[in-house]
């Protein structure tokens, strides 16, 4: 059994640090705000009072934050994780933020401090089950040596150095946020024109957009959209979409169109809402 620290315990990162202190691990926890450390608490995590004083006992420090700022702060803040890191430790970083923001923290490590690149396909039932995709990138040693940990989260694929997660990360991001937005569009048209919308996710059905349309077609139907993943996140993952794209020369037409879509609603008071919830806003607004 490893001894691990969690470094940010939001839906995702408490659910991960829950999981892993059912597998038998020896768990510590940090969080900004602090509260969300009890319930890890009480189930047998230790608190850390920093990330700092998080990494100093771990073999190794999973990061799972909301985007590059707060992955900055907890990292390379004055109390952060690489403050406290030995040599020997490893830093597993599983925020969505972007290959970019990785070669920053890859270029910070102090000697010895070894970091895999490994954010997550999947939401909440797939951390509590088990489930969930890991983009684990890094030394293929590393990846391998941590394997049997990640392995309690889901299934493990190893894409290459670091940077290869993110990047993969946002490639399946690119590939949910577009579709997303395309069905958003279509069932707008779809009400434009005139059809119902029992009729629209028949006619969906047949189509390339299938397993989304039957996926939210009752959240749509009801207006109901249990919140699972954040829409700002969701505008922030479509952002960092386009910027990897732009940094890469890829002329990005349809996921600048997406990241519109993402920003129009958050501006229209959506952010807190299910990143799914974009489906009305497009039907709304479009
Ligand atoms: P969340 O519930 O909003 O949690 C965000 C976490 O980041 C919280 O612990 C928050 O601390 C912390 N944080 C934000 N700004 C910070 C700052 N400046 N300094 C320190 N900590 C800060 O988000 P989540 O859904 O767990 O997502 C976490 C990451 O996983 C994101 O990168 C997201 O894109 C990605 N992801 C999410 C899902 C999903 O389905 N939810 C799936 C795959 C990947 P406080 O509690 O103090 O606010």
């Amino acid at each position: 059994m490893a001894k691990v620290a969690v470094v940010g315990l939001g839906a995702m990162g408490s659910r991960i640090a829950a999981r892993l202190l059912d597998a038998g691990h020896e768990v510590a926890v940090w969080n900004r705000s602090a509260e969300k450390a009890d319930p890890l608490v009480e189930r047998g995590a230790s608190r850390a009072d920093s990330p700092a004083a998080a990494a100093r006992e771990a073999e190794a420090v999973l990061v799972m934050v909301a985007d590059p700022a707060a992955l900055r702060t907890v990292t390379e803040g004055s109390d952060g994780v690489l403050t406290g890191a030995r040599a020997g430790t490893t830093i597993i970083q599983m925020s969505t933020v972007g290959p970019g923001h990785v070669a920053t923290l890859a270029a910070s490590l102090p000697d010895g401090v070894e970091l895999l690149d490994a954010p997550v396909l999947g939401s909440l039932t797939e951390v509590e089950a088990g489930t969930l995709r890991v983009f684990a990138a890094g030394e293929a040693a590393l990846v391998e040596r941590w394997k049997p940990l990640l392995s309690e989260l889901g299934t493990v694929l190893h894409l290459g150095p670091v940077g290869a997660g993110a990047a993969a990360k946002l490639v399946a991001n690119s590939a949910l946020l577009s579709t997303l937005a395309a069905l958003g569009e279509a069932l707008a048209l779809a009400r434009r024109l005139g059809l119902s919308t029992e009729d629209s996710f028949e006619v969906l059905a047949a189509t390339p957009l299938a397993m989304q349309a039957e996926r939210r077609r009752d959240a749509f139907s009801s207006g109901e959209y249990p919140l699972r993943f954040e829409l700002g996140l969701a505008r922030k993952d479509a952002d960092l979409i386009t910027a990897a794209a732009e940094a890469a020369g890829v002329d990005a037409k349809v996921a600048r169109a997406v990241a519109d879509w993402f920003a129009d609603a958050e501006q229209a008071g959506e952010g807190d809402s299910d990143y799914s919830a974009i489906l009305r806003h497009i039907a709304e607004q479009a």
